[in-house]
């Protein structure tokens, strides 16, 4: 046990974190800047990665350094105008590596490009988004680096120390944690889509490229991609991103009724999802469930009917602009946190909804 300075007493531990933090080790201390891997697939990139760029850039000015993109694919100069959007959404530089190797996402060869980007370039913080790919690519790659990653974050920012608080829930939700990585570089953590809100692009907004060469033929390759398929259904429930979403609970008391949330949706030109126990009961399917374990919505327009609020749901929806809530319980809780709240039976109201709302957009269709 140590001693206090003048000898008499022992001298208490260090409270809290700062007890815990051993210094940074002396080959961490050179790692700087925050990254944001932007997942490039087919031409397109996922606008989760310009919602994290938007977030990054919040960090990167808290720390003072800058914020990079790092695009991978086959094709350079698709590439170099996948970067030239990073930067009206905030990045000051990008990393790119084209290689042919790279043209198809596998994980060997993304995880052998970021690792030896991160090896060469040392970020201090590493961020992606936690989609199909990007939760694939995190996993292996802090593994691989022998790092910290916190999933499914809810919130980040840097703390008093310079460090990444990454905060996400935990107990199925019904509390928060920040979780730090204290001792090791980069600090990564994955977003799920819409959790972070889109930054306004800033047309001529410009910023440098760092080409790397990635030195890994094809033969040394053990995944193959013999046919790239796209998906048949991939414009089934784009929820994620849409306007205008109506969903049900259990509320709506049978599969059948399902039918009246689809049927709004469908006059509202919105998209249609549901709450848990729908999805476990096999009315509609596990791609259209909101919340913790299923999707992050931003929408203009939500509307709840039949749910009650859960913490698990609450948390997916609450980014929407204007939340309205269809309960037969004054008390529901999803009445603490809707914009508008209508007590009624949802299964009354949703066709009169439905029937309002077409004849209004109808109106006004002729009318224009
Ligand atoms: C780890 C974990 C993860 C979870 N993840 C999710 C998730 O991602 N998404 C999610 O939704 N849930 C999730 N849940 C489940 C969550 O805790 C709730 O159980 C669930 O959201 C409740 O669904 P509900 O509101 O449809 O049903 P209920 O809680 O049963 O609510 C039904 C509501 O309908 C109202 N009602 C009844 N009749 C009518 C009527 N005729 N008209 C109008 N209103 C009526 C009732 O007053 C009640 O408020 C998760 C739970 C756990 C433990």
């Amino acid at each position: 046990m140590s001693q206090s300075p003048d000898g008499t007493a022992p001298a208490k531990p260090a409270a809290g974190r700062a007890g815990l933090r051993k210094e940074l080790p002396e080959h961490f201390k050179a790692y700087k800047h925050v990254w944001v891997f932007i997942e490039y697939e087919h031409g397109v990139v996922h606008p989760v990665s310009f919602e994290l760029l938007g977030e990054g850039r919040k960090l990167a000015d808290a720390l003072g350094v800058e914020l990079a993109g790092v695009l991978l694919g086959g094709e350079r100069d698709a590439l170099i105008a996948a970067a030239r959007t990073c930067f009206q959404y905030g990045a000051d530089l990008a990393y790119l590596v084209a290689n042919p190797v790279l043209t198809h996402y596998r994980n060997e060869t993304y995880t052998a490009a970021m690792t030896r980007l991160v090896d060469t370039y040392k970020p201090e913080v590493l961020l992606l988004g936690a989609t199909t790919l990007g939760r694939d690519l995190a996993g292996s790659v802090a593994t691989t680096l022998l790092t910290g990653l916190t999933a499914d974050c809810t919130a980040l920012a840097i703390d008093g120390e310079r460090s990444l608080a990454a905060t996400r829930p935990t107990f199925g939700g019904s509390l928060l944690c920040t979780i730090h990585t204290l001792n090791y570089r980069p600090q990564m953590a994955t977003i799920r889509p819409r959790v972070m809100a889109m930054p306004a692009p800033q047309a001529g907004r410009t910023g440098r490229i760092v080409e790397h060469a990635l030195d890994m033929p094809e033969e040394d390759v053990v995944t193959k991609v013999l046919r790239f398929l796209p998906d048949r259904e991939s414009n089934k429930a784009q929820l994620a991103y849409a306007d205008i979403v109506v969903a049900g609970g259990l509320g709506l008391k049978s599969e059948a009724n399902v039918g009246l949330v689809k049927a709004l949706a469908d006059a509202l030109g919105g998209e249609y999802g549901g709450s848990r126990p729908l999805v476990q009961k096999g009315w509609i399917g596990g791609d259209r469930q909101i919340g913790q374990t299923g999707k992050t919505i931003r929408p203009k327009l939500y509307i709840a009917a039949g749910i009650s609020g859960a913490i698990q749901h609450r948390v997916g929806v609450e980014g929407a602009d204007l939340i309205v809530a269809i309960n037969t319980d004054a008390n529901a809780p999803i009445f603490d946190f809707a914009h508008v709240g209508i007590v009624a039976d949802a299964v009354e109201l949703l066709p009169a909804l439905t029937g309002a709302f077409r004849r209004h957009l109808s109106i006004n269709r002729i009318a224009s």
